[in-house]
């Protein structure tokens, strides 16, 4: 699959450079579940959104077992915390944001009336002294220039509490791949949407109801996916995720193991996951054709995943990710054919869940 050319259905890839594209630090998702919302609710039998601003669409079919998938929609990035008297915004960072990436890039600071480009600066090499050029330049030292004068014509655009994201939207990186900010986990919001609208085509083979959310707030904590989950109070919970792609230089396999954009969407192993969802994920890849990889999960994984297996008394979840090299980067990379894996692994999964399957691990 590495090295033909992937063909992606134009409506199918507009969807999901929109939603990368559309703003959604954690916090402020609405304008990217805007673009959820309107795509799933054209599909599905019902949309919907909480208090939280989870939005989800669901595939009615039997009421047990109930299924949710979760993708999170929310990226990481700033937040505009100071507004000093020459203009410039100082910001806190919402997620784990790598501090070595900030100066120099272009962000949009997302305001009330709509986006204000800025730059967040640095002093140039030559005025830098021997000790600072080896040192990474601290966040709370760093500041946004959005063209303003003064504070009076910075506050008269942006206000403290206004997010803000890097200046970059998704492009395609050769015949397979795309790069983009926020794919974490924008490509799992979209796997999510785009199997609900593939079930919605086959409702009549399924014997499940699938409930398909497009989280919010998971990189400050998995927040989303916690209400969500209780609200929803599922048999069966599948995380759609990103994983660490090791297939670039830097990175060590001894200590993250094998996982290589490309060669297919990923399942993890371990207490995280039912051992027989697992296997039924499995062999619905293998009955489908679907190049699949292993990845190895010793303990509670840092995805919704997590919070969906502790919901209540227990449900029985697994983990489909996708390989991402770059994470928490402006410019994350993964393979469409990876994308349409996952999308696949998911139908194919939930076309062979059955009333009588019992997940108790035995
Ligand atoms: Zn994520």
């Amino acid at each position: 699959m590495d090295d033909k050319v992937f063909s992606m259905d134009d409506e199918v890839f507009s969807f999901f450079k929109r939603l990368a594209e559309s703003p959604s630090p954690s916090g402020f998702e609405q304008p990217a579940q805007r673009v959820w919302r309107e795509y799933v609710g054209t599909h599905t039998d019902e949309v919907g959104s909480d208090v939280m601003g989870n939005t989800w669409g669901v595939v009615a079919g039997a009421e047990r077992p109930r299924v949710m998938l979760a993708g999170h929609v929310d990226e990481i990035w700033l937040m505009v915390r100071y507004i000093d008297d020459q203009g410039f915004l100082y910001f806190a960072p919402i997620g784990g944001v790598d501090a070595h990436l900030l100066p120099g890039q272009r962000v949009w600071v997302h305001g009330r009336d709509g986006a204000h480009l800025g730059t967040i600066g640095r002093k140039p090499i030559h005025l830098l002294e021997q000790d600072e050029r080896s040192k990474v330049a601290k966040i709370k030292d760093l500041a946004i220039d959005i063209g303003a004068r003064d504070r009076a014509e910075a506050e008269a655009r942006v206000a403290v509490g206004d997010a803000a994201t890097f200046a970059v939207g998704l492009e395609r990186l050769g015949d397979d791949r795309v790069v983009s900010r926020g794919l974490d986990d924008k490509m799992g919001s979209f796997v999510v949407g785009e199997a609900l609208r593939r079930l919605a085509g086959v409702r009549d083979d399924l014997r499940c109801s699938v409930y398909g959310v497009s989280t919010v707030q998971e990189e400050i904590g998995l927040r989303g996916a916690k209400t969500s989950a209780f609200g929803i109070d599922p048999d069966l919970g599948i995380c759609v995720e990103v994983t660490f792609a090791t297939d670039h230089p830097g990175v060590d396999k001894k200590s993250v193991g094998d996982v290589q954009v490309g060669k297919g969407p990923v399942i993890s192993r371990g207490a995280n996951i039912n051992p027989r969802v697992f296997e039924l994920l499995r062999e619905a890849a293998e009955a489908e054709g679907i190049p699949l990889q292993v990845e190895a999960a010793p303990r509670g994984t840092g995805t919704d995943a997590n919070v969906m297996q502790l919901t209540r008394s227990g449900v029985a979840t697994a983990l489909i990710q996708v390989p991402l090299r770059y994470m928490h980067t402006p410019s994350e990379v993964l393979s469409l054919s990876d994308l349409e894996g996952a999308v696949r692994l998911l139908v194919a999964f939930l076309r062979r869940v059955r009333p009588d399957t019992d997940w108790i691990p035995q």
